[in-house]
């Protein structure tokens, strides 16, 4: 039998508050090839969100354990993560055999994370598509996080702190898009996804 054609891997990336995760979800509902990579977190839990859905909650422990893991396995191939960051003090980080297995069935691959774990699936994977989504400022994006009422205030003051650094990362990436209307930029982002499918198919 033939093997599938590998699929691409997207990564959303961008600071927090910025609409990467209602992005997602638009893509995901029109994009029946794309599969979400639902990451692992020691963050706690938040209202409205379910275990194995919005991230496979962890604790400090179990995700270091991981890293441990990880760490003293010279094979790549049986590391438990692609990528892992710490953030905003809590860790998050990208199953590797999720990500792999979608490939390999020729399914394209959406990851939705912040800049430092984004810049090391690229050293792994050169032919991954990275885009930035930058808010039309830091005051929108401070109003937006408000908006959201999902951080305390220290949270938000220190997710705008991050915030500040990433956007000096911007041109480590292949594309930046600024959302200014969500729908715009989800155009712009399955432009993408189109272009570089068809380039695909060509190879
Ligand atoms: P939140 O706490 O708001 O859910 O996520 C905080 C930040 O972590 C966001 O920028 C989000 O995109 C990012 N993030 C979510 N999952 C991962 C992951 O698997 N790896 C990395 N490096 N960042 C992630």
């Amino acid at each position: 039998m033939n093997q599938p054609v590998p699929g691409h891997i997207y990564i959303i990336t961008g600071p927090s508050g910025v609409g990467k995760g209602t992005l997602c979800k638009m893509l995901l509902a029109v994009e029946p090839n794309l599969t979400l990579s639902v990451s692992a977190t020691s963050r706690a839990l938040r209202a409205g969100e379910t275990d194995g859905v919005s991230y496979h909650f962890k604790t400090r422990g179990e995700f270091e354990a991981m890293i441990a893991h990880d760490q003293a396995q010279a094979d790549a191939e049986r590391h438990h993560l692609l990528e892992w960051a710490e953030y905003n003090g809590n860790y998050y980080g990208t199953h590797r055999s999720v990500v792999q297995e979608a490939l390999q069935a020729g399914r394209n691959v959406l990851l939705e994370i912040e800049t430092q774990g984004a810049l090391q699936v690229k050293r792994k994977f050169p032919a991954a598509h990275l885009i930035f989504v930058a808010p039309p400022s830091l005051e929108e994006l401070e109003h937006r996080l408000r908006v959201r009422g999902t951080e305390s205030e220290a949270d938000i003051a220190s997710r705008l702190e991050i915030s500040r650094h990433e956007m000096t990362l911007q041109d480590q990436f292949d594309y930046v898009l600024v959302n200014q209307r969500l729908e715009a930029c989800m155009t712009a982002i399955r432009e993408i996804i189109a272009r570089s499918g068809s380039r695909h198919s060509l190879r």
